[in-house]
């Protein structure tokens, strides 16, 4: 789950895709036209590495088993903990998310408050799985690609086996139906080189409906 952040009168697109569809590179390729990104996994991440407030957080509940040497989440040991437990998934949940919140939210103020920034493009995997969350996005963009490319590339990335690269993208939503969620479409099967045409397109959509959204505010 991924908490909400509220967008008040700043213009917030949304960015999600399946893993390997090519959110990152996309993403990037934003931050190259001027769009301030904000990354749940990222915030997610700096949390719960070595010596976190995230991090020291769990422990303190979870015990120092938790932690791996470096004081950083042992995500494996967790994701075991958590598993079959109902109640120690919530309590986890209730640690981090206000933290995540309250990050993203800083991080959303900051940008707001720089006269220079367009727009926030928040990039949050499983956005459009999480309703309440999408609800806060003025514009939802999914970066979409064929699953055997998606397939590919994990596997490219990772090193995973084939099936294993199969059994992730088959957790996550179908593909047909993130597309049916999404505002805007980046279609991302071909070379990286097609990839910043588009974005351009988008970003000066963006741009415009975010002067609009500012002058009704
Ligand atoms: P995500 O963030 O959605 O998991 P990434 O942006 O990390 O996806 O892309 C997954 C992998 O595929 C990365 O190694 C990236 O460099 C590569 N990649 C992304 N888009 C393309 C593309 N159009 N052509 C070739 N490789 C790509």
């Amino acid at each position: 789950m991924i908490p909400p952040i509220n967008s008040g009168s700043y213009f917030v697109v949304g960015l999600t895709g399946g893993i390997g569809s090519g959110k990152t590179t996309v993403s990037e390729c934003f931050r190259t036209f001027g769009a301030v990104l904000i990354d749940a996994d990222e915030v997610s991440r700096a949390l719960t590495g070595a010596n976190g407030v995230g991090s020291r957080a769990i422990a303190a509940v979870f015990g120092s088993q938790a932690l791996d040497p470096s004081g950083a989440l042992d995500r494996v040991a967790m994701r075991k903990r958590i598993f079959s437990d109902p109640a120690a998934r919530q309590q986890l949940e209730s640690i981090l998310h206000p933290m995540i919140r309250a990050e993203m939210q800083r991080q959303l103020s900051e940008a707001a408050n720089a006269p220079s920034t367009p727009y926030v493009l928040w990039i949050v995997p499983l956005l459009v799985e999480h309703r309440e969350a999408h609800g806060h996005c003025d514009r939802l963009l999914v970066v979409d690609c064929e699953e055997a490319v998606q397939i590919a590339r994990v596997q490219a990335r990772s090193g995973l086996t084939r099936d294993e690269a199969q059994a992730m993208l088959a957790a996550q939503t179908l593909r047909a139906t993130r597309v049916a969620a999404a505002d805007d479409v980046l279609p991302n099967n071909g070379a990286v080189e097609e990839i910043a045409p588009k974005v351009q397109k988008l970003d000066t959509m963006y741009r415009s409906l975010a002067a609009i959204k500012r002058r009704e505010a």
